[in-house]
């Protein structure tokens, strides 16, 4: 029997690569022979999490060949997902996002729950199935939540969301707002990335009608000193825009400590951006107070006004 290969998206985030991690320990426990990957590099906070928790970062793959059997977590559109999955063989889905652009071949498992993070669908199917969750386990569980809800204060999060929190911070023993603080401020510390590599970090691909656009997300605790590199950024994104042939580009710099977000859009339909959010670009840039979720606070906007 080949090995089912388990991945979330790409830029991954903590969520991802610990959703791949936990969803391979329930496919063993299954008995299913499976393997944890990522498809981009592990960022500081993730890194973070896997460290304190005692676990490897999943092995690194650019593609599948044709016929492999995947198991996806953490999204389901294929542009955000592995090179050559529309050949593969989808055998599952575990999500909390939007269904977008998907379609397979062949009958699969797909489940998909509107709650803040794919761990919390995943403590669920611990239960459902009477099995144990370790304390380790559970600690990445936990980080993949907390990373997700911004500890629990995005709009994202729901009440399943924070009792899942409470009840793996117990079985992980940790107090999670001290812990929770720790891990994201870890992925705050930014300084020794290159412009291009922070629009890139955790960066989305969405269509907006016959539109391209990407909107990219960091988290800061402080935005003003993020601003200071705004040059940098917009050439960065430019020339994104150029090789991509983008139409849109919005860069949100997240405050995690106030919920705010200092947006840089360019690209040619920075229209969309104005009329959604009912602002005018000053300097390619524009204030959101208490928007810290692209999901919930950005997409939607862009879309309904595409
Ligand atoms: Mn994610
Ligand atoms: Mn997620």
């Amino acid at each position: 029997m080949e090995e089912m290969l388990i991945f979330g998206h790409k830029s991954p985030d903590t969520d991802t690569i610990c959703s791949s991690i936990v969803m391979s320990d329930f496919q063993k426990k299954l008995g299913k022979k499976v393997k944890p990957v990522r498809l981009g590099e592990i960022n500081k906070e993730t890194k973070f999490a896997l460290n304190y928790f005692g676990f490897d970062a999943p092995e690194l793959i650019n593609s599948v060949s044709e016929g492999q059997e995947v198991i996806l977590v953490d999204h389901n559109e294929f542009s955000q997902s592995v090179d050559g999955i529309e050949n593969a063989k989808i055998r599952m889905v575990v999500d909390h996002h939007r269904v977008c652009d998907f379609n397979t071949a062949e009958p699969l498992y797909y489940r998909a729950e509107p709650v803040g993070c794919t761990n919390t669908i995943l403590l669920k199917m611990y239960k459902e199935n009477g099995f144990e969750i370790d304390k380790k386990l559970a600690g990445l569980m936990l980080s993949a939540i907390i990373s997700d809800t911004l500890l629990l204060k995005s709009p994202t999060k729901t009440d399943e969301d924070e009792k899942a929190v409470k009840e793996l911070a117990k079985i992980a023993d940790v107090d999670y707002m001290s812990y929770g603080l720790e891990m994201l401020k870890a992925g705050t510390d930014l300084s020794d990335y290159t412009a291009e590599e922070l629009i890139a970090l955790d960066c989305k691909k969405c269509e907006l009608k016959d539109k391209k656009a990407k909107v990219a997300q960091v988290n800061t605790a402080d935005i003003p000193e993020m601003m200071k590199r705004k040059a940098e950024f917009e050439k960065a994104i430019k020339k994104d825009i150029e090789d991509n042939d983008l139409d849109l580009f919005v860069f949100a710099i997240t405050d995690i400590i106030n919920s705010n977000s200092q947006a840089i859009v360019l690209g040619k339909e920075t229209q969309i951006f104005e009329k959604g959010f009912n602002k005018t670009l000053e300097d390619n840039t524009a204030f959101l107070p208490g928007v810290v979720s692209r999901k919930k606070q950005i997409l939607p906007v862009l879309q309904e006004n595409a």
